[in-house]
């Protein structure tokens, strides 16, 4: 079982007077087939901690580790990333033009598995992911995200998901901006490939709603850079009655 461990990370970024330190000890071990969810008010640090784990330039690691089954996630390229398992819902919303979502999801796969999937059951595959998000068949000859409205973006992210079959999910907000139904229909994706049991997803988000669907079997509180507490899906609904206001006391939400 693939493992994800995060200790004492602390991460800056570069702002205009100087350096600002942004996540200042976080600690998290998220296993392949457990469901982790991050919830912190705006600003806690929690895409940082998400694009500090995806390799992203502008966040710079000055303490602390990541590691997969004991490599060391941070020094790898983020195409390795990928081939290790991990797959960081992130990374993708940039758009590339010229490039179908077909394609895409193609060479992705063929990237990740080492050589490319055989193309009638591939084709099905693809299919039927479409076919669980809801997604019209022509989508997949559009180009990735150009002009995708945001719940297509996220549908998209998903269909990837369950296509790629990672062993250590995290998905950044993929509730934010949702209906309802499409709510619905993205957790009914995530549930899917959680219930394949090979997968351990850490779900950040502001609010609880997407947890109706998603039911985490860990919750863990994330205010001024690290986590301020960790609990059962109990501490969700804990979180919807109370919010955040007890664990920013003294620390700012900036
Ligand atoms: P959250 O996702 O919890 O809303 P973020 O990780 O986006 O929080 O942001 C945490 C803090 O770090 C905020 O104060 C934000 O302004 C700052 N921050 C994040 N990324 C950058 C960046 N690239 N440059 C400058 N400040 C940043
Ligand atoms: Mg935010
Ligand atoms: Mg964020």
């Amino acid at each position: 079982m693939a493992t994800l461990e995060i200790r004492d990370l602390h991460v800056t970024v570069e702002v205009e007077n100087g350096t600002k330190e942004i996540l200042k000890g976080v600690d998290l071990t998220v296993k392949q087939g457990e469901t982790h969810a991050i919830m912190g008010p705006n600003g806690s640090g929690k895409s940082t901690l998400a694009y500090s784990i995806a390799g992203h330039p502008k966040y710079t690691i000055t303490q602390g580790t990541v590691t997969l089954d004991g490599e060391d996630v941070l020094e790898m390229e983020v195409d390795e990333r990928a081939r290790a398992g991990m797959f960081l819902a992130m990374q993708y919303p940039v758009e590339v033009p010229g490039v179908s979502v077909s394609n895409f999801l193609r060479t992705s796969a063929t990237a990740i598995r080492g050589e490319a999937p055989k193309l009638r059951t591939w084709v099905k595959e693809v299919k039927e992911a479409m076919a669980g998000l809801q997604m019209d068949p022509s989508f997949a000859e559009r180009n990735v995200n150009e002009g995708f409205s945001g719940g297509e973006k996220k549908r998209h992210e998903i269909l990837q998901m369950e296509l790629l079959k990672p062993k250590i999910a995290i998905l950044d907000e993929t509730d934010s901006g949702l209906d309802v139904d499409a709510l619905r229909v993205v957790s009914e994706g995530v549930n899917r490939v959680r219930a394949t049991g090979e997968v351990g997803t850490l779900l950040i988000t502001h609010y609880t709603r997407i947890l109706r669907y998603i039911k985490p079997d860990f919750v863990h509180v994330f205010a001024n850079g690290k986590i301020a507490e960790s609990g059962g899906a109990e501490l969700a609904d804990k979180l919807e009655s109370e919010g955040y206001e007890a664990y920013v006391k003294g620390g700012a939400s900036a």
